[in-house]
């Protein structure tokens, strides 16, 4: 892909706006853009990340036999008094009327959709359990819409239903979302932590958040310094240096960004929204329910937010716009744009390949390209008279004089 045709409007300047370093790269490496408070537009490296985030989600839900389905985003008002919502979730709710008068909402979460959508369909133990997730662009009207992508009034999230036929089915699934939750976030390069979580206002039990551990996290982890404990200090008001509940070692403290967050919310929708089967035994029941989220923007953002160096992103392979970013130093060098665009064609069978062909002065390309930080870096210059080109990874200091014919392999043993 060339540069040239991409729009990336990197800036100069740091972004007064942008109080965290994700946000300033992000902003100043041209991936968003503000459009209002808490409302960005995704361009086109951004979303390049986001959609290989959401390849990672996809496998690892399809992979516990979820499926994947899309719900509308404006919800009618009577679902929501069916639940007792639309009263209790205050204005955080973005609500609207239509032509008719008609009250609606854009959703900020669908256990009230998904539960009309099932009831009276999964109406015996025999059509259960199912789960089903989707990938959407939710709406929240958040009193401080903050750093970027990490608190938006509209942003993108991954959201799953399950309906169980009792107890332990509920466990069991709660369980495959758990791991698959652990494989997702592990799969996208966030050192992160699994917490115990107050379930808040969406009811139910057990909760358990993911927390990706950053000081500009606005949650609190109290975990154990040589147990698996952890947990919302929501949950366990611990200070440092008490004792582990569990026995095991003393309390210390993060910070933490919460990604990812599950419930097993039990019947309060099906209950109050009538959602039943017929049991085994004949008998009608309210389906349990178990609902499960990742912040998709959020987790985009922090990856950048964790890798990172005083020039820019450092993207992981895993969900970089592109593997590798070729520089042509001088395109009006027609020996080195022919060798550059030689070597994309090659790469390109293996590899995602961003060309710089731009008329640019070579610091400005390369504080770009560290900027945008993808993984490797390709420069065509003077050297290929000799048969040279140069390799350099963005997580490295070293630079590789590599020759043009072995530059595939390199990249292969290397990257
Ligand atoms: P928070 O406590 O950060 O407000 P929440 O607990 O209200 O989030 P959930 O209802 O659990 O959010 O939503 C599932 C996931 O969606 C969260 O774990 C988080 O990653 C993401 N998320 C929630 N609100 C936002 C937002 N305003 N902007 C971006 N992502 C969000
Ligand atoms: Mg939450």
């Amino acid at each position: 892909m060339k540069q040239s045709l991409l729009f990336v409007p990197t800036l100069r300047d740091e972004p007064k706006e942008a109080e965290i370093i994700s946000h300033k790269y992000m902003l100043r490496a041209g991936y968003i853009k503000q459009v209002a408070a808490g409302i960005y537009a995704y361009l086109p490296l951004a979303l390049r990340s986001l959609k290989k985030i959401e390849k990672i989600i996809r496998e690892e839900l399809d992979a516990i036999g979820a499926s994947e389905l899309l719900m509308p985003a404006l919800q009618p008002a009577e679902l929501w008094l069916e639940s007792g919502r639309w009263n209790q979730y205050g204005d955080t709710l973005m609500r609207l009327k239509d032509r008719h008068e008609r009250d609606f909402a854009l959703g900020p979460t669908h256990e009230e959709v998904i539960t009309f959508l099932v009831k009276d369909v999964l109406n015996s133990y025999k059509k259960l359990p199912v789960s089903l997730y989707q990938i959407q662009t939710k709406f929240r009207d958040e009193l401080r819409p903050r750093f970027g992508l990490m608190r938006g009034r509209e942003f993108i999230m991954n959201d799953a239903y399950s309906f169980n036929e009792n107890a332990s089915s509920l466990d069991e699934t709660y369980e495959k979302f758990h791991q698959a939750y652990i494989n997702i976030f592990t799969r996208c390069s966030l050192d992160f932590r699994a917490v115990q979580a107050d379930s808040g206002n969406i009811g139910g039990s057990e909760s358990c958040e993911f927390m990706v551990l950053s000081d500009i996290g606005e949650d609190t982890i109290v975990y154990s310094d040589s147990s698996e404990f952890a947990s919302n200090i929501e949950v366990h008001n611990l200070p440092v240096g008490a004792p582990s509940p569990d026995g095991k070692g003393t309390i210390l403290h993060a910070k933490g960004i919460e990604v990812g967050h599950i419930f097993k919310l039990g019947t309060k929708y099906t209950n109050s929204m009538k959602a039943q089967f017929t049991n085994e035994e004949g008998n009608r029941e309210d389906i349990l329910m178990g609902c499960y989220g990742i912040g998709v923007s959020r987790v985009l953002m922090s990856i950048i937010e964790q890798n990172n160096d005083d020039k820019g992103i450092i993207w992981p392979k895993s969900v970089a716009p592109f593997d590798i970013h070729i520089i042509i130093i001088d395109p009006k060098n027609n020996n080195q744009t022919a060798v550059a665009t030689q070597l994309e064609k090659t790469l390109e069978k293996r590899y995602e390949v961003l060309i710089d062909d731009r008329f640019e002065r070579p610091g400005v390309k390369f504080s770009d390209s560290d900027l945008i930080g993808l993984p490797v870096r390709v420069t065509v210059g003077k050297n290929i008279d000799n048969g040279f080109i140069e390799v350099k990874f963005r997580d490295k200091d070293e630079k590789f004089e590599v020759k043009i014919a072995d530059l595939v392999d390199f990249i292969n043993e290397n990257y």
